[in-house]
């Protein structure tokens, strides 16, 4: 694809109005410092002019603001000079005394300043200010280094316009096919947007790609440009937020402006967390949120303006923290089409390494299915890594082809440098994480209310999650009934259950489960009033106030019996859940037994192979938990 930075020309009539300021200053310096012919002149005391004009020795003054030079009438001795200067005093009595004495004087007219120096006085200052705000312009502006102060409110996307040679197509990309599919239709809206619209449909205007770093999201924009062979806009969040408020906005609005005029065109927005934070979750940081605010409202403004049917604008976005966004960004109209760009399954990862390997020379019997066996979590970024590394390793030692030993030792360097960023598992903590999130499906699935479970996977995903069963980002539930609560906690203790009914014992991997599940079952009693015991109290303080802590609800006054009170509730409420979720899972012991060790050898199990695994699963016929009141 061919790169070209729409802002060079402002930049080049800056260097020249510097060029010239510069000019300026240095004449104006050197103009106070040139030489001044009077300062030639001998310089006396003031006392020493007096008493010369007392004594009758002046013959002539010529009185400037800040000199007087006089001649003598005769030397005090032979050769010294007869022209002297001294400094003038406020004294009104000078001209009167000269006179007196016979003096011829003379005053200079007042001063004009030249034109050169008012020309200055008008245009130096204001040069300066420039000058001051584009230093911070740039500062601020990291990365995008060359940005001229009057292009604040320029968007500083670049526009990839693809050519033949470079373009990026969907075989560059693999092993993301669902990804792949959704953004098919994509394409297909921008290639004949008529067939969509002569029928009244509304074509999507925002897709969200969501997934972990190196996942190939970026990648996937670019191909969905390619494929459709329409502009492509990029820019990233971060690229929005200035120092100065306001500057955000405007930069969108000029994006949306330039992209207008180009459609149909992607405009791709990455890392849209930096300025798509939930307007709620991010308060007590006082100030510093307005200028992101106002730009993510800009950025709503705008999506919800454009209406071209025929010439779409379809606004693309990367995120790797979905949980974070706000919900506005979500809702009908904008955001509304979520698509996961997971790490890559065993097929993915023998796919991608096959794109890659083409790239370098392989020697024969080269297996690439054990290459990609061994490489579990990683992302299609380690993936060419790896191959590349790799070739590094055969170059050092002047083989001309890369072997299976390179691939290996690679896949260790790569690994060395995953470990600190996300998480390779041994095979014995595999098994713990398959048993742990099979024990959160099988719950998850006999539950009510909460979602379905899509998608099961042990292929690790950051420091958090070892393994994880999906969810999608979706839009908020607005009501959720006791019971829907109470299976939600459920299923995040099935995870912890699975590994005490299957090891005996726990691991450390359910940290974050228990704190979830413990704070719906706080919010249960302490702000949903759903304690029978305690009736239809609020016992948490729901803070109103922008700058106290975000979800931090202090607990309103209550008295030490109370207090108890609400922590016996809560703590049965989690018991009778922990309780539900050992027998759901004890009854479904071979059910379990069975996805583990299938989920073992897949990594990922999903769509309608999950649902009918699933299908087998019984509640325990004495359920712990009575009915529930919505
Ligand atoms: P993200 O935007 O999700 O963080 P990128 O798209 O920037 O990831 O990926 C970085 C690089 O990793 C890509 O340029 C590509 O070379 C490689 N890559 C990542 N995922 C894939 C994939 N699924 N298929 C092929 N190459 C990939
Ligand atoms: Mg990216
Ligand atoms: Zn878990």
């Amino acid at each position: 694809m061919a790169i070209r930075q729409d802002d060079n020309r402002p930049n080049r009539r800056f260097g020249l109005v510097n060029l010239l300021l510069i000019g300026f200053g240095v004449l104006l310096l050197f103009s106070n410092f040139l030489p001044n012919p009077a300062t030639q002149v001998p310089r006396v005391p003031y006392s020493l002019f007096i008493d010369q004009v007392n004594g009758d020795n002046v013959k002539r003054a010529y009185i400037t603001q800040d000199q007087i030079r006089y001649e003598l009438t005769k030397p005090p001795e032979e050769g010294a000079p007869t022209v002297l200067s001294t400094t003038p005093i406020f004294d009104m009595e000078l001209p009167q005394r000269l006179e007196q004495h016979g003096v011829e004087f003379a005053a200079a007219p007042p001063k004009r300043p030249s034109f050169l120096t008012t020309a200055l006085s008008w245009v130096v200052p204001p040069l300066i200010f420039i000058l001051v705000l584009q230093f911070f312009a740039r500062r601020s502006g990291m990365g995008g280094g060359a940005q001229g102060a009057l292009s604040f409110t320029k968007s500083k996307a670049k526009v990839y316009v693809p050519d033949e040679e470079s373009r990026v197509t969907f075989a560059d990309v693999a092993g993301v096919d669902e990804a792949k599919t959704e953004l098919t239709e994509i394409v297909d809206f921008l290639k004949t947007p008529q067939r969509y619209t002569e029928i009244g449909a509304r074509i999507p205007k925002g897709v969200l790609l969501v997934g972990p770093p190196g996942t190939g999201k970026t990648l996937l924009s670019k191909a969905v440009a390619g494929e459709a062979s329409v502009p492509f806009f990029i820019i990233s969040g971060s690229e929005f937020v200035e120092l100065f408020v306001g500057a955000g906005a405007a930069r969108v609005r000029d994006l949306f402006e330039e992209a207008k005029k180009k459609a149909p065109c992607i405009i791709f927005i990455d890392e849209l967390d930096a300025i798509g934070k939930s307007r709620s979750g991010s308060m007590g940081v006082v100030g510093g949120n307005d200028e992101r605010e106002q730009t993510l409202n800009q950025l709503l403004t705008e999506m919800d303006g454009f209406t071209a049917q025929d010439k779409p604008v379809i606004v693309l976005a990367a995120t790797n923290q979905p949980e974070t966004l706000d919900a506005a960004l979500l809702r009908p109209g904008r955001f509304d089409r979520q698509v996961l760009v997971d790490r890559p399954d065993l097929s993915g990862r023998k796919m991608i390494l096959d794109i890659y390997a083409k790239k370098v020379k392989l020697a024969d019997g080269v297996d690439l299915d054990k290459i990609a066996q061994a490489t579990s979590g990683f992302a299609g970024a380690d993936l060419a890594n790896l191959v590349n590394e790799a070739a590094l390793l055969a170059a050092r030692v002047y083989r001309t082809k890369v072997e299976q030993a390179d691939l290996n030792e690679a896949i260790e360097r790569v690994v060395a440098g995953l470990e600190k960023k996300s998480r390779v598992l041994q095979p014995d903590e595999k098994k713990v994480v398959a048993y742990h999130e099979v024990g959160h499906a099988i719950v998850g699935h006999l539950m009510p209310g909460g979602s379905k479970v899509a998608k099961i996977s042990i292929v690790p995903r950051g420091m958090a999650a070892l393994g994880y069963t999906l969810q999608l980002p979706t839009e908020e539930r607005f009501l959720n009934s006791k019971e829907d609560l109470e299976g939600q906690i459920t299923t995040l203790l099935g995870g912890r259950s699975a590994e005490e009914v299957v090891f005996g014992e726990v691991t450390t991997g359910a940290a974050n489960d228990l704190q979830r599940a413990t704070d719906i079952a706080e919010q249960m009693i302490g702000t949903y009033g759903m304690s029978e015991t305690l009736g239809p109290l609020a016992y948490d303080k729901q803070s109103g106030s922008r700058f106290l802590g975000g979800n931090s609800n202090p607990r309103r006054a209550v008295s030490d019996a109370t207090a108890l009170e609400i922590d016996k509730e809560v703590r049965g409420l989690v018991d009778r859940a922990h309780d539900r979720a050992l027998a759901i899972l004890n009854h479904n012991r071979d059910l379990l037994e069975a996805i583990s060790h299938k989920i073992l050898e897949k990594e990922v199990i999903e769509g309608d192979e999950l649902k009918q695994l699933l299908a087998s699963s019984r509640l325990p016929e004495t359920p712990v938990l009575e009915g529930a009141v919505a």
